[in-house]
């Protein structure tokens, strides 16, 4: 059977090959493109597993290949971009990127995030969002999706609602990065104010009662973005 195929959207020949080689690794087939107009035909005739992009092409704007693609599309789209501005990645994890990597990028952190990339559309495609994975077990941390049970150690975890929402969202996410505006609006609705100092709080509550049962730190912030859980461990 043919390799599944991860597309690289770059135009920085130094980039493409270490790409290249970081794909090769995760044994898959690399295709590349130079340009977003040589991206977007081959995403047309070839619909590529994975799209590892860059945002300063050529010929147009990075977000405007994640835009055109998500028309039609939940193929995962890591950004793989030098700007380290946030407002930079939170729109391209806004318009529907699934994660970023930042140049220089370090092969094993981008080999993470494409497996955790990977995960997450595979179960999306299987079983689809809502349902896609039962449990979520990392360490000592064990949430039980189906009976909305949480133990650490062994010993449950009282949540509120809100601070529950927010735990079985990353953790169906584990490895993937979420902006405060992707868990806002699946946790107080889209019409909620883009409040940040709400989510905040009710992190820091999780935090708090994780830790009181002797749990190491599971949510993980990405400062100026938002949140993020450890991977998964692998069932056994
Ligand atoms: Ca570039």
């Amino acid at each position: 059977m043919a390799k599944p195929m991860v597309l690289i959207v770059e135009d920085d020949s130094i980039l493409i090959c270490l790409l290249t080689q970081a794909v090769n690794k995760f044994e898959y087939t690399a295709v590349v493109a130079r340009s977003g107009g040589e991206a977007l035909g081959i995403i047309a005739s070839k619909m590529p597993a994975l799209i590892l992009l860059d945002l300063g092409l050529p010929d147009m704007d990075g977000t405007d290949i994640i835009r055109s693609v998500r028309k039609t599309s939940a193929v995962p789209i890591i950004v793989v971009s030098a700007r380290d501005k946030e407002q930079d990645k939170v729109d391209a994890l806004d318009l529907g990127a699934d994660d970023y990597v930042t140049k220089p990028f370090d092969t094993r952190e981008l080999l993470a995030r494409m497996r955790a990339a990977m995960r997450h559309y595979s179960n999306m495609i299987t079983c689809g969002e809502q349902h896609s994975e039962m449990y979520y077990h990392c360490g000592d941390l064990f949430i039980d999706h189906e009976h909305r049970r949480i133990t650490l150690k062994g010993k449950e975890i009282h949540l509120t609602q809100n601070e529950y929402k927010i735990i079985e969202l990353l953790s169906r996410s584990g490895g993937k990065v979420l902006t405060h505006n992707n868990i806002i609006d699946a946790v107080w609705g889209s019409d909620a104010p883009n409040d940040t100092k709400i989510l905040r709080v009710n992190i820091a509550n999780i935090r708090r009662k994780l830790k009181g049962s002797g749990g190491s730190e599971y949510i993980i912030t990405e400062p100026g973005i938002g949140y993020r859980m450890p991977e998964a461990d692998p069932i056994q």
